[in-house]
């Protein structure tokens, strides 16, 4: 997710000072976008970066920042125009240590309890001029073209997390038994679980195809955004089909199904909301 940013908008020197540690693992990177009174609304962002004789000021908040906790290096959108929407946007990238720079709570979540996500927090925090990304106001279109790629990366995940929760689905139903015979061999079952594949084959090719268009440098951001609409609402299809073919058994913790349950859940709202990819997605259709 951060990766990128740092491949192609880091200058030569950031890339001797971060990229070292980042390859070792002992620099762990966080994406600061969202902010508590801002989501789908990027342009919309507070986080100020006011120009100073070494950098920028910065002050203001941001939340739900997975690696929030765990960050050294935070690639941070603000506004270094605030007057300004689109345009007022920058990348500076913050370290851990520098003054003014606090995290907040680790949230607690309804899944993905293996990451953390937290606040984080900026009171006139000097961050040097050699910390900003790429060009002054031109953050905006840097998240745009990066997020394609996140989108499709959360996608790949979400068809590849359907496809998990369909075959555990397929062991337990072909092992329980119901009424003399197996819960698999019910038609209405056999029904659900052909659906389920039919449609997880599909996307597959789909997110197959998105891929080599990404590495081939012709990817889309409409693209992108219909391949994560469609994927993460039919990722939550599956695992709710899939959680009622276990019956109870699906509700309990102890069952594989139970944690693709609620952790998929994130995945039609992170990377931008299934609304805001059908907006991407209609405004290409329909025009604006
Ligand atoms: C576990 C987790 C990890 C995350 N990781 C990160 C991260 O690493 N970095 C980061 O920056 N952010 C991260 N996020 C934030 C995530 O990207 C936002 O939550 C998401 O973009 C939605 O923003 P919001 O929560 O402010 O919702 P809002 O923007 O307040 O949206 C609320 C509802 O209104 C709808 N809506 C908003 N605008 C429109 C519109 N124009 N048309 C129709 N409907 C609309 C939305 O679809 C949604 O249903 C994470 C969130 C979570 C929960």
């Amino acid at each position: 997710m951060v990766l990128p940013y740092i491949l192609e908008l880091a200058t030569d020197e950031q890339r001797d000072r971060w990229l070292p540690g980042i390859a070792d693992g002992t620099l762990i990177t966080a994406l600061g976008l969202t902010e508590p009174g801002m989501g789908s609304d990027l342009a919309g962002m507070g986080t100020s970066a006011l120009a100073t004789d070494a950098g920028y000021h910065v002050n203001g908040s941001k939340t739900f920042i997975t690696n929030g906790i765990n960050a050294d290096l935070v690639v941070t959108a603000v506004k270094t125009d605030p007057a300004q929407r689109h345009r007022g946007i920058s990348l500076v990238v913050l370290e851990r240590g520098m003054d003014g720079f606090d995290r907040g709570r680790n949230l607690q979540k309804i899944g993905m309890h293996a990451q953390d996500t937290a606040e984080l927090f900026f009171r006139d925090v000097e961050v040097p001029a050699e910390n900003l990304l790429g060009r002054e106001g031109e953050g905006f279109r840097y998240m745009s073209q990066n997020l394609a790629q996140e989108r499709i990366g959360i996608a790949v995940a979400a068809v590849g997390a359907a496809r998990g929760a369909l075959d555990a689905t397929l062991q337990y139903t072909k092992e329980r038994n119901a009424f003399g015979q197996s819960v698999a061999s019910f038609q209405a079952s056999r029904f659900a679980l052909a659906e389920m594949a039919t449609e997880i084959e599909i996307a597959t090719h789909y997110c197959d195809q998105a891929v080599l268009a990404l590495n081939g440098g012709t990817l889309t951001p409409v693209d992108a955004a219909m391949a994560k609409w469609w994927t993460t609402e039919l990722q939550g299809r599956v695992v709710d089909r899939c959680l009622q073919l276990h019956g109870g058994y699906g509700y309990m913790l102890e069952y594989p199904i139970a944690r693709f349950y609620t952790d998929s859940r994130i995945s039609r709202i992170y990377g931008g909301t299934t609304e805001i990819m059908k907006e991407i997605v209609g405004r290409d259709v329909v025009g604006r």
